[in-house]
């Protein structure tokens, strides 16, 4: 079993790492349950021997315990690779969730990193962007590496202005997308400040919404104030029972409202929630994003994937160094993610 297994751990999340009760299990899966039992004890057996007897240690590591079946911990035992998906997380899960299994067999250890299909968050889903492709030739399709040939336009004035057209262009599409879908004006003109991700408290949506707070509040009190017109776009999907996750979306969705009441406000600032997020929605936002907020309680997002696809579509990252954010400010530079 160890040689045919191996294990990519997702999230350091405690709900996604299940426990299932010893007697659920032993009554819905009996044959299930004594095969279990039976890698436990070989598994515990061999923990004695290279622990030399270390009770404590063995009992601490022990895929059943206190009633549960631990899965994560059967996970490691019974493979012969264990990989986080970046190279923080992968360091986290040798540091804490899996300390013991690191120092028993740290050859197990390994990091790899996430990736997306670019064909398609590229190719795909931003043709504008992809015709730039008299740039630096076709080979990128083939080969992501060779993306890095752009870089020798950094300074080149024409090739800034056509990447802002394409920009202005995609917000366009995507304006003239949300319309049909949802009846909601988007201002192209503004900054599109995008969070677009599961709802969750470590990804916090919430923190995002007192940057908002803020905003409004300083343009209540300073309506003729110079301020740069901003559109923040959530999408969201909660777990069914997760119930402040969905009070999170509700007080979003008051905050849009609420704004869009003011009409002298709502020309500056506005705050849409977009339903139903998808892999089709995401494949129109991406690229008309100019801000990719990334936030996540630093330790807490295992990768991210939605980092990647907004930063290959020319989103500049506001984020917490978190998951692949580190691994992104390596390639992309200070000037694109803050
Ligand atoms: C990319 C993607 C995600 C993952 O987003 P993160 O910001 O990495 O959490 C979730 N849902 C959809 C529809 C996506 O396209």
């Amino acid at each position: 079993v160890i040689r045919t297994f191996a294990y990519t751990n997702h999230t350091v999340m405690a709900e996604a790492l299940e426990k299932w009760d010893v007697n659920l299990v032993k009554t819905v899966i009996p044959r299930i349950f004594s095969i279990i039992v039976e890698i436990n004890n070989r598994y515990c057996q061999s923990l004695m021997e290279r622990n030399g007897g270390d009770s404590a240690k063995t009992t601490r590591m022990s895929i059943i315990k206190d009633n549960q079946i631990h899965m994560a911990t059967l996970c490691v035992a019974a493979s012969h690779s264990v990989n986080g998906v970046s190279k923080l997380h992968s360091e986290i899960i040798k540091q804490s969730v899996f300390h013991d299994e690191y120092e028993n067999t740290p050859e197990k250890f390994k990091n790899v990193t996430n990736g997306i299909a670019y064909r398609r968050w590229l190719y795909q889903s931003n043709p504008e962007l992809t015709a730039l492709k008299d740039t630096i030739g076709p080979k990128f399709i083939k080969d992501g590496s060779e993306l890095e040939k752009f870089r020798q336009f950094q300074d080149d004035e024409e090739i800034l202005t056509r990447l802002a057209e394409v920009k202005k262009a995609n917000k366009e599409a995507f304006a003239k997308y949300v319309k049909n879908s949802s009846d909601i004006i988007l201002n192209t003109d503004s900054i599109f400040d995008v969070q677009v991700k599961r709802l969750h408290e470590y990804k916090r949506q919430h923190l995002n919404v007192m940057n908002i707070l803020t905003d409004y509040a300083y343009l209540l009190n300073n309506p003729d104030a110079p301020f740069t017109p901003k559109t923040y776009i959530f999408a969201a999907k909660a777990a069914p029972g997760y119930y402040l996750a969905k009070q999170i979306i509700k007080m979003i969705w008051a905050i849009s409202e609420e704004i869009r009441k003011n009409p002298r406000i709502s020309q500056k600032l506005s705050v849409v929630f977009l339903e139903n997020y998808c892999v089709t929605l995401s494949e129109h936002l991406m690229p008309a994003s100019d801000v990719s907020e990334q936030i996540s309680l630093a330790g807490t997002e295992a990768s991210g994937t939605g980092n990647m696809k907004l930063m290959l579509n020319g989103a500049i990252t506001l984020g917490t160094l978190d998951g692949a954010n580190i691994e992104i400010k390596e390639a992309c530079g200070d000037d694109n993610i803050v």
